[in-house]
């Protein structure tokens, strides 16, 4: 069984990105994540100095593959992030610049990415993937620059909800380059392995995986990086929200009392991690009966809003079930692009709206 204290030791034979200490007592290495025989962690470190950061994160990459029982090696850099440049809105004013139980070093800003903001849900199947892609391309008609970072490793849906499928490629600087569609910038893993294979990845190598996608992918320049989160309140979701820099959280909920206190709980997450809760759309929130017109409400409509209301958030808008809707994403063709005069597209356009103001 390997330990962190043998990685530790390993790593002591490389000079951190100060150019003198060595790197465990440099205060640049992140927590070690291991995984059987596959190891995980960062470096942080000033982006100008990027060619002297790559050696560093060679030499340790190395140093640990040397260690028998490794197999795999990911090491990535993130960006150091001074006190001083924390953005308004990503962080409260009063809050702590550490937050509880979260790696401050993680909390470092994605290169030439404005706004980080997260589409949530406190469980899957209420519609998280179909608003993340919606709003993306209804804040891209607000003339922002948009990109989706894929968070749901194990069950990816932006392949399916735009009806991407090549892989994406690989610069020889070693950053990953994201497919596009509708002008957005679009990074899943469902691009690079398949849903199999990350079916078996315990949570370190799927926290290492977003990780890569967040600062090894060329980004830049956007305005507003929406990522589909994957679903639910447990420890994968917190950690991924401590590593982030959030401007902002989208809680999607449909209207009944069970998907509510679920909802309620990642408000919640959010709010422990320091994240802005921008507000709670409510999805499948009526279904109107395409040929009489007549409107049932299903799930008991307004959950959302009420919920919204009591716990003091803000209530974002309402988005009815709609085959419509169910079609288009299955068909790589979203709604708010290919059937832009339709009640639901300027459903999503003032969520995106809302959005935005939440957000400038
Ligand atoms: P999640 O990301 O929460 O698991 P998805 O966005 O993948 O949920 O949606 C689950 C399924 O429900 C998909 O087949 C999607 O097309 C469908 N769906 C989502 N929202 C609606 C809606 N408002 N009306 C009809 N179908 C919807």
């Amino acid at each position: 069984m390997l330990t962190k204290e043998e990685i530790i030791s390993a790593l002591a034979s490389v000079t951190g990105p100060d150019g003198h200490t060595r790197l465990p007592d440099s205060g640049a290495l992140s927590d070690i994540m291991i995984s059987g025989a596959r190891v995980a962690f960062s470096i942080t470190g000033d982006p100008s100095r990027a060619a002297a950061l790559e050696d560093v994160r060679l030499a340790a990459e190395r140093a640990v593959k040397a260690l028998p029982g490794v197999s795999t090696v990911l090491v990535t850099l993130t960006a150091e992030r001074p006190a001083q440049a924390a953005t308004p809105s990503s962080r409260p004013s009063g809050q702590p610049a550490r937050m509880r139980g979260g790696p401050a070093q993680g909390r470092t800003p994605i290169v030439g990415v404005g706004r980080v903001i997260a589409v949530a849900s406190g469980k899957g199947g209420v519609g998280k993937s179909t608003t993340a892609a919606n709003l993306a391309l209804a804040l891209a008609g607000e003339g922002l620059r948009v990109g989706i970072l894929d968070a749901d490793i194990y069950g990816p849906s932006m392949p399916r909800l735009f009806g991407l499928k090549g892989k994406p490629e690989v610069t020889p600087a070693r950053v990953i380059r994201p497919l596009e569609a509708y002008g957005l910038k679009i990074m899943s893993m469902g691009f690079l392995v398949s849903e199999e294979t990350a079916m078996v990845w315990r949570g370190p190598m799927v926290a290492g995986a977003v990780q890569q996608m967040l600062r090894e992918v060329a980004w830049e320049p956007l305005d507003v990086l929406v990522v589909d989160m994957p679903p639910g309140t447990g420890d994968a979701q917190l950690t991924l929200a401590q590593s982030i820099a959030l401007a902002g959280v989208v809680i999607v909920s449909t209207p009944q009392d069970l998907a509510l206190i679920d909802a309620r709980r990642g408000v919640e997450m959010f709010r422990k991690v320091g994240a802005p809760i921008l507000g709670i759309v409510e999805n499948m929130s009526m279904f109107i009966c395409p040929s009489c017109g007549a409107r049932h409400e299903i799930f008991g409509h307004g959950g959302a809003r009420r919920e919204a209301g009591r716990i003091g958030v803000p209530f974002l808008g309402e988005i009815p079930l709609e085959l419509a809707l169910r079609e288009t994403s299955d068909s790589g063709r979203p709604i708010v692009v290919s059937e832009p005069a339709s009640p639901i597209t300027a459903a999503y356009r003032e969520i995106a709206r809302r959005v935005k103001e939440a957000l400038i």
